[in-house]
């Protein structure tokens, strides 16, 4: 058996790191940037006004109420704005350009709101109102760090920074492939003996939502030929094979059968559910091939799939986050082998640490109590079982 740990490692060395692309910002959400991205212009790139006004010069505003000639007009997108005379006010919209000489801008609500001359009701405070160029962002510094995760807010500030494309590590192309001849697609009537198929919708979606591409392959019966045949084809372009089901102990293990001695070993790792794993390159791409229930699928997707993918992705912080919980209920666990429970953490109100119990029985078929847990209980290989107050490692999901 090898361990958990090993495992995550292997899996992350055979999907290596995605190389860097560079793609227009609207396809670049949820991936992570390659390199430093410097400003293109200065954030604001230029003096302008934070309010519908005018702009003055504050010694000519020391009294109120002053009325002033109103010498231009000043629309945001302006480009040809004059100078301001002493003695006089430029009506000025919020994000219009400064013009030269005025050092404040008095906000139309403490006006009359005129158009050819303009009364002032209240004083003007030299710098009030003003958005200064560079205050947010200087050009040519660092507006966003490689390795960033490109959120909304990120690309927001890149395409204001003046840049229409991000270098990012390319999202990977995942092959999801699910096997097994009791397997249903709904909605089509199910036989006695029959289930619908669920991990490849599981797997593409978990997958997916990390920043991979996801092709799935549905259903594929328990039979070798037919398994090749399916799969084959479609591993051009892929950069990962993932399938489930067919690598247990069984007489019909239809994917242990087909890669045994194609570059894919199969072998125990020490963690329940999920301990049957198989990994490697099947004409050169890498494959990992989970177990069929699935909550064995979803344990091994967070105890090394996830981890590698988002390594593979560029990503530097890999880890669900890890809090110590004290158990409601006791558990066990087999000697030798770290187990994953679903539980429900919730947070203590006077404590600084939180509860967690287990929720639904260990049984790796029972997807729904999934559903509604919020973490992962996590019982180390040297623990076979936890009395209630003991603290636990409990990974949040
Ligand atoms: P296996 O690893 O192929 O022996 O499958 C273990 C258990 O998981 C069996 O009860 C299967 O029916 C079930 N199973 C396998 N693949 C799927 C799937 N794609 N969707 C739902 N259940 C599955
Ligand atoms: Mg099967």
């Amino acid at each position: 058996m090898i361990s958990v740990d090993d495992y995550r490692e292997r899996i992350t060395a055979l999907l290596g790191t995605a190389p860097a692309t560079v793609l227009p910002l609207a396809d670049a959400a949820g991936l992570v940037l390659a390199e430093d991205v410097p400003a293109r212009v200065s954030l604001p790139p230029f003096d302008n006004s934070a309010m519908d006004g005018y702009a003055v010069r504050a010694a000519d505003v020391t009294t109120s109420p002053v009325t002033l000639p109103v010498a231009d007009d000043i629309p945001a997108g302006r480009v040809d704005v004059g100078t301001l005379e002493p003695g006089t006010a430029h009506r000025i919209m919020t994000g219009a350009p400064l013009p030269p000489g005025a050092d404040a801008v008095v906000m139309v609500e403490d006006t009359d709101g005129g158009t050819e001359t303009v009364t002032i009701t209240a004083e003007a405070r030299e710098g009030a109102h003003i958005r200064r160029l560079g205050e947010d962002v200087v050009a040519g510094s660092l507006a966003l760090a490689a390795g960033t995760v490109l959120g909304h807010s990120h690309l927001g500030l890149a395409a204001a920074v003046g840049l229409a494309e991000v270098r990012v590590h390319r999202p990977l192309r995942v092959l999801v492939a699910s096997t097994g001849t009791e397997l249903v697609d709904a909605p089509a009537p199910l036989r006695h003996g029959q289930i619908y198929e669920s991990n490849s919708v599981m797997l593409a979606a978990a997958i997916r939502e990390l920043g991979c591409e996801v092709e799935v392959v549905r259903s594929v019966v328990d039979d070798v030929e037919e398994f090749r045949k399916v799969i084959e084809p479609r591993l051009a372009g892929a950069d990962l094979l993932v399938t489930s089901g067919g690598v247990s102990a069984g007489a019909y293990e239809v994917v242990k059968d087909a890669l045994t001695g194609q570059g894919v070993e199969f072998r125990k790792v020490a963690m329940q559910p999920g301990g049957p794993q198989g990994n490697g390159r099947w004409h050169g791409v890498p494959v990992v091939t989970l177990p069929g229930n699935p909550v064995s699928v979803l344990v091994s997707f967070e105890a090394f799939l996830r981890p590698a993918l988002l390594a593979a992705l560029g990503h530097t912080d890999v880890s669900r986050r890890r809090v110590r919980a004290r158990l409601t209920e006791a558990m066990s666990s087999p000697p030798g082998r770290r187990q994953y429970r679903r539980g429900v953490f919730t947070l203590s109100e006077r404590e600084v640490t939180g509860v967690v119990g287990p929720h639904g029985g260990p049984g790796s078929h029972l997807l729904a109590a999934f559903t509604q847990a919020n973490c992962l209980i996590v019982l180390p290989e040297d623990v076979s079982s936890a009395a209630v107050g003991d603290e636990v490692d409990v990974l949040l999901l």
